[in-house]
């Protein structure tokens, strides 16, 4: 398989930046979904116990936390007895208030010694505004679409703006899934789109032809050392992720190379410290163009679990342990499947339906991952599937057949 991650930005020899957090020190995660968990099972095993700060008494990363706070992002009481108990403190949800990051950061929640606090406060804070994302496009020198900020009523009437549509206008805060957003087709439909998103803060974007959709993660350590997974291709469906292959099939070696070259540079100029990832569109002429970054492991990520010998977990809990960061080899090639809420109801009505998990279980290769949400809902993520195989060829066609046997989609 094709190597990745390679040209760290530092040496390739183990360099343990201090402070380093080893193996049996307590880390936290703010936020309890799924990324949570998923870190709480690296963390668990490299030997760290795992607190999960989060509301929801049901959230999947709270079963196997060695402990859950159950309480808001924001509880002074929580927080403090979080500092207090963990060394390291990372997210797993980038709509965590910077303002507590920052804090945690500089021992300002009651602890003796202020944890270590990875990714930055800064760069999540940066993360957490599509026009403040844009920005950091534009001055690493990452082309990103054309756009233009509404921030109120008067900026709909701005003659530029007729140069993006028909385009997407999107909260500039809180979008996920493609939620928060509305495509429109022209000026009329624009000031609606916008009054019914609340009249917040927005970006309107114009609408480009993608010809395929692609993501980098990168991590980066404290000491400034880089390292990549390999580019990931990525198929959405009504502005959900559904599949991601890797190898990307459509990707060719330069677009590739630009890509993780682009990423690099974002997580440099944000002097990250941890797992980012970066979105990226490629259009019918071949170029690259960003779209937006998550400050966390992402889901386009997931395959690195099966296929690669260190998992996207595994980077960000390296990352925020100050553990050396080997560079990543994907091992098989894979193919994720995105598992929604949809396959727990028959097909067009709400009468509920068990998936089949025997029959896909049956297949080579096929690594189920189930999140434990016990609530079923369309569009909601219950879980993935990865299929790991010799080649793309293989993976492909087994989960072709395993989409099939599902009643999902082909891809
Ligand atoms: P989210 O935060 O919901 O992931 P994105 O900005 O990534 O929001 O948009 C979701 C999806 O919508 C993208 O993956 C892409 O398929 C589509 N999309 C977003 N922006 C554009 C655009 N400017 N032109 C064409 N398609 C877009
Ligand atoms: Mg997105």
């Amino acid at each position: 398989m094709n190597a990745s991650g390679r040209e760290a930005d530092a040496p390739a020899a183990a360099r343990v930046a201090p402070p380093w957090l080893a193996p049996g020190a307590t880390l936290a995660v703010l936020g309890g979904g799924q990324l949570g968990r998923m870190f709480v099972h690296a963390a668990q095993s490299l030997g760290y116990r795992v607190l999960v700060l989060e509301p929801d008494a049901a959230a999947p990363a709270g079963a196997p936390a060695d402990g859950h706070l159950r309480a808001g992002y924001d509880d002074a009481q929580a927080l403090g007895e979080l500092a207090r108990r963990a060394a390291g403190v990372t997210i797993e949800f980038e709509n965590v208030p910077a303002a507590v990051l920052r804090r945690l950061a500089q021992g300002g929640a009651g602890a003796a010694a202020a944890p270590v606090v990875a990714p930055p406060a800064d760069a999540v804070q940066l993360c957490q505004h599509r026009m403040s994302e844009k920005a950091l496009f534009v001055r690493a020198g990452v082309p990103c679409a054309p756009h233009a900020a509404i921030a109120g009523d008067d900026d709909l009437h701005d003659a530029a703006l007729d140069a993006l549509l028909p385009g997407l206008l999107k909260t500039s805060r809180l979008g996920y899934d493609g939620k928060g957003q509305a495509a429109v087709a022209d000026r009329a439909e624009l000031a609606a789109a916008w009054r019914r998103l609340g009249g917040v803060p927005c970006v309107l974007e114009k609408r480009l032809a993608l010809a395929h959709e692609l993501s980098v993660i990168v991590a980066r350590g404290r000491d400034g050392a880089c390292v990549h997974l390999p580019v990931q291709q990525n198929l959405h469906r009504e502005g959900i992720l559904a599949v991601t292959q890797v190898p990307a099939p459509d990707v060719d070696a330069a677009t590739a190379t630009a890509a993780v070259a682009a990423a690099r540079r974002l997580a440099a100029a944000m002097s990250y410290v941890g797992v980012l990832c970066v979105e990226f569109f490629v259009l019918a002429d071949g170029s690259l163009v960003a779209n937006e970054m998550a400050p966390r492991p992402h889901n386009s990520g997931h395959y690195s679990i099966d296929a690669c010998d260190v998992s996207q977990f595994e980077l960000q809990v390296r990352t925020l342990a100050g553990l050396p960061l080997a560079p990543p080899r994907q091992h098989s090639a894979a193919v994720m499947l995105n598992l929604l809420g949809d396959l727990w109801f028959e097909a067009g009505s709400d009468d509920a339906r068990a998936p089949e998990w025997a029959a896909v279980l049956a297949l080579p290769g096929v690594h189920l991952h189930l999140y434990g949400k016990t609530e079923a809902r369309r569009g909601r993520k219950m879980g993935h599937l990865t299929v790991t195989a010799a080649d793309a060829a293989s993976a492909r066609a087994v989960a072709l057949e395993a989409a099939a046997r599902l009643g999902l989609p082909a891809f």
